[in-house]
Order: structure tokens, then C-alpha cells, then sequence
């Protein structure tokens, strides 16, 4: 038995369970089930399968740390920091002036995967993660009868079947991404031809591809447009530079002119459509924010489609790749709609294209295809989700994904006093849009334990002025909160 109980084990319950300590719960009373001994560790193992190693950059703003519900000092200063104090000064004013003049005189500044997860170790020790933490694979989720939870989960491990339940109050759901999906075609190609070598995911392992083009060349296949193209593009570079014979085709459905809401319009070069991050800054605490949170589902709907879309970030190096390419003939744009793709003569992945232009087909023949798409965040996939859904009858929102209030409560799921909240992709078209994004998850994170706070709900104290001061001086010093 315990008080509040995180179910996942990600980033956004460890976000949670962070806020909650920082707010006055002491770790005897939170319990977290997952998989995972690192609330990292899946974020990391699909970071280095789509070509992202510790080393790289990835994705977020300065101000957004996992580790660090203030977001100060951001990872720009932390980065000047150390260059400053290890005598690279350029490089310490580089980090300060990138956050102070981007995007536009700048690239946006972005952390290391490394100095995030380091960052998150630190938090992790400081408030006892791994004394909260219970290994399981969370099968189910029911109402008692006493107004709480219960929930069955296995503690299996090799040899040694073990079934558990824990019972809690308030309940924080954060499973991340359900799955890792194929497009159709590349999905029948697979059934039909049981190869899983010439057609990937760029989120699953593979390596293979990049070391048989250094060593034998070809020409690889790209479909997709995103931060996971750029990586792969990067890496074909790399690949290049060891084996000149490497060819890449990246496949659209239509030439890209740039997104439009109102008079913004995003840049585009070369058909790669650009916006820092996954969403318009506006969206994560400006008026953008406001105007999604005031609107009715439906209109969420339309909204977050002319927000979101298909982008990737702006980096000089990316730009320059493409362009270089485009220049020296080794990589091309072909538009159109994909027919079909089977396996040619020799067994590899053939496409074949209507193009968009002049509604011809098109052929590419290629030793690899690689798919760039994106996850799967239908909760229907994930078989504890789908069992609450239906077990509950819960409502889905237009997205379908769960139906949040705008404190991420599960409203539906309430009994008497226990409470039940959700965070991340699984709940995106409710109130927020980068509900999938560390800020994200931190904004979702501080929505449900203010509203713990106001419902007095046992060990939660509030954050304001002194208190938060205070709380702050105990993180930089890292003293337990
Ligand atoms: C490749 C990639 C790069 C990204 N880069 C950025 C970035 O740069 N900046 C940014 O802000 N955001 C980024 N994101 C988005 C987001 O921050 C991450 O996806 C983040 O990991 C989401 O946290 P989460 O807790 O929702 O999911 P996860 O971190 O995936 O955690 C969910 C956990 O739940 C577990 N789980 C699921 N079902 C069960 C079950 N039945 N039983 C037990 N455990 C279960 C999973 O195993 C997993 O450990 C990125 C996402 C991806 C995929």
C-alpha cells in the first residue's frame, strides 16, 4: 500500500514524482512501478537507434530540465559554465549567445543527451528514485471499494514468476509511446518478405545499414521529413566520407511552401521544413497556451493540426548537408504517392511512386529503406491503456487519446478521493500541446500537484515565494528536498 503511486517510470513520472517531493511528500509515501531501473532509459535506448549518442544535441531548449522544476539555471548556462572554467572561453560566450539572440541570429541552443541524463542522475539520488522504485510490467488497473486503486503487475524476472498488487490513493499514469509502427507498405513488405534488414524504423536498432553501405555503397531510401531524417542524413554523411558510393533518395508527397497560421509562416529550405522545436514556443507557456486550454475539443483538433505537422530543427550543418548533396547529385527529392513495395530481383525493396507532378510512375530500386515517420501513440495499442479504456468506458478525445481536464486529471476515473492523473503523448489533443516534451511533462506534472494541493491531499505543501526559494537553494545545493 502507499499514498501516490507513478505507473511507467519515464520521464514524465519521474517529472512527477520530482514535483511532488520538491512539494512536501516524503518518498516513503510514492511508489513507482516500471521496467526501468533509469527514468531515462527508453527516452535513451530510442535516442541512440535513431542516431543520437550522448555526445549529440538533441532537441529542447535551454530552459527545459527534467532535472530542475525552475528551469534555472538552464543547460546554456550550465554549458557556459564549465566551457568558462575549463579556460574555452569562445566557446563559453558561444552557449550565452546563442540563447540570447536565437533563433534568428542564432541556431537554437540545445543540451547534450549526456548533461541531461547526468543532470537527471543527480535528481534521481536527491530525492531517493531508486527507494521508490518497484520492477514491474503493470498489467492492470481497477477501482477499490475504499475510494483508491489497484493495481496487478508482474515482478517476473527469469526463472521466478511473480504476481503483485499495490494499492494507492492517487495514481499517475506516464507510459510514453505505445509503440514502434512501420508505414503500411513497409509493414506488408516485411510480412510478405520476412526480411527486417533492408526496410527499418529509424527508431529501432539499425547499425547494419550504416556499416554495409561503408563497406559495399548504395542507395538508401528516405520517407519522412523529420528530426529523426536529419539524424539519418547526418549519419549517411558520415557513411559517405568512408564510401563515396552512397546514394540517398528521400521521397515527399507534395513540395513544401511552409506551414501557415495567421500572418506566422515556418521556413522552409529545400522541401526540410523548419521550427525549433515540435511545437511553436507560444504553445508552451505563451498565448498560444492560453488559447488551446480555452478552446473546446474540436477546436483543440484544429488548432494543434495547423501548429504541428511535420518539422525539423534548423541547424547550419543539416542545411549545408542537403544542400551539398542536392549540389553533387548524391541526394535527391522525389515527390509523390507510394504504390507499392516489393521485393525486386535480387530481393531488395523496390518503390514504386505515383509522382505528384505528372502522375507517372516512378521507380527507386534501393539497398535500404529507412522509415522516419514517427511512433505510434494510439492507446489502443498498449494493452494495459486499452483495458482501462474499456473497462471504464473512457471517453477519447478527438485525437483519440485520453480525455484530460486541464489539471491532466482522468476526471472518469475519480473515486471518492482518490484521484487519478495521466501525462505525455498519451494525452495529447487535451489542454497542452507538447504534452510529449520534458517541459511538457514538467507543466503537466505541476498542473495535477497543484490541484492535489488544492484538495488537500496528504504530505502535498504549496510552492510559493519562500518555499520555492527555499526548495531552489536545498537543489543547487543538492540537498534532499
Ligand atoms: C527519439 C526521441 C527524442 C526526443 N527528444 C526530445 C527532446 O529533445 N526534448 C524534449 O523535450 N522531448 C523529447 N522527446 C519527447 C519526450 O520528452 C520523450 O518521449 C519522453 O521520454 C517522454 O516521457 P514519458 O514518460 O511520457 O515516456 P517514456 O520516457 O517512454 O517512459 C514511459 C515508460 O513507461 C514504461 N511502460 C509502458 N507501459 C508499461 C507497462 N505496462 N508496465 C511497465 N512499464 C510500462 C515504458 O517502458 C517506459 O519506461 C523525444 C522523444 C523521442 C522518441
Amino acid at each position: 500500500e502507499t499514498l501516490y503511486l507513478a505507473l511507467g517510470g519515464g520521464i514524465g513520472s519521474f517529472v512527477w514524482v520530482d514535483t511532488l517531493r520538491i512539494y512536501g511528500v516524503r518518498p516513503e509515501h510514492i511508489r513507482v512501478i516500471s521496467i526501468a531501473r533509469k527514468p531515462y532509459e527508453r527516452y535513451e535506448r530510442l535516442l541512440t537507434n535513431c542516431q543520437i549518442p550522448r555526445w549529440k544535441r538533441i532537441r529542447s531548449g535551454s530552459d527545459s530540465c527534467p532535472d530542475n522544476i525552475w528551469g534555472w539555471p538552464g543547460y546554456a548556462l550550465r554549458d557556459a559554465w564549465r566551457s568558462f572554467f575549463s579556460g574555452r572561453l569562445l566557446e563559453a560566450f558561444g552557449f550565452l549567445w546563442q540563447v540570447f539572440s536565437e533563433p534568428l541570429l542564432a541556431d537554437t541552443y540545445t543540451p547534450r543527451a549526456g548533461d541531461v541524463f547526468a543532470s537527471m542522475d543527480r535528481e534521481a539520488a536527491r530525492i531517493g528514485w531508486e527507494q521508490m522504485l518497484c520492477y514491474g510490467h503493470i498489467r492492470a488497473i481497477r477501482k477499490t471499494e475504499d475510494g483508491r486503486y489497484v493495481v496487478a503487475y508482474s515482478a517476473t524476472r527469469p526463472g521466478h514468476t511473480d504476481h503483485r498488487f499495490m494499492v494507492a490513493k492517487y495514481l499517475h499514469l506516464a507510459t510514453g509511446y505505445p509503440a514502434i509502427k512501420l508505414l503500411n507498405d513497409l509493414q506488408e513488405f516485411r510480412e510478405k518478405t520476412g526480411d527486417l534488414r533492408s526496410v527499418v524504423h529509424g527508431y529501432e536498432p539499425h547499425d547494419h545499414v550504416y556499416e554495409q553501405l561503408e563497406k559495399q555503397g548504395g542507395t538508401v531510401l528516405i520517407r519522412g521529413f523529420g528530426i529523426v531524417a536529419s539524424q539519418v542524413m547526418e549519419r549517411l554523411y558520415e557513411a559517405r566520407k568512408v564510401n563515396p558510393r552512397i546514394s540517398v533518395v528521400h521521397l515527399s508527397r507534395a513540395p513544401k511552401s511552409g506551414n501557415r497560421f495567421g500572418r506566422a509562416k515556418r521556413a522552409v529550405d529545400n522541401h526540410w521544413e523548419f521550427q525549433p522545436f515540435n511545437w511553436p514556443k507560444g504553445t508552451w507557456g505563451g498565448v498560444l497556451r492560453a488559447k488551446l486550454e480555452a478552446a473546446t475539443p474540436l477546436e483543440r483538433r484544429e488548432l494543434l493540426e495547423a501548429w504541428g505537422g511535420t518539422t525539423t530543427a534548423s541547424r547550419r550543418k543539416w542545411r549545408r548537408i542537403v544542400r551539398q548533396g542536392l549540389r553533387e547529385g548524391w541526394y535527391s527529392i522525389v515527390f509523390g504517392k507510394v504504390e507499392s513495395v516489393v521485393p525486386g530481383d535480387k530481393g531488395k525493396p523496390v518503390t514504386y511512386i505515383r509522382g505528384t507532378h505528372n502522375n507517372t510512375q516512378l521507380k527507386v530500386e534501393a539497398d535500404f529503406v529507412i522509415d522516419c515517420t514517427g511512433l505510434v501513440s494510439d492507446p489502443m495499442t498498449n494493452p494495459l491503456l486499452n483495458d482501462l479504456i474499456t473497462h471504464y468506458n473512457l471517453p477519447l478525445n478527438p485525437h483519440g487519446r485520453l480525455h484530460v481536464s486541464n489539471d491532466f486529471e482522468l476526471v472518469e476515473m475519480r473515486n471518492r478521493d482518490g484521484r487519478m492523473y495521466a501525462a505525455g503523448i498519451i494525452t495529447l489533443g487535451g489542454p497542452y500541446a507538447p504534452v510529449d516534451t520534458f517541459l511538457g511533462l514538467q507543466y503537466c506534472a505541476h498542473r495535477s500537484v497543484e490541484h492535489l494541493a488544492r484538495l488537500r491531499a496528504p504530505g502535498v505543501k504549496g510552492l510559493e515565494g519562500i518555499r520555492s526559494l527555499w526548495q531552489w537553494c536545498k537543489w543547487a545545493l543538492n540537498i534532499s528536498p
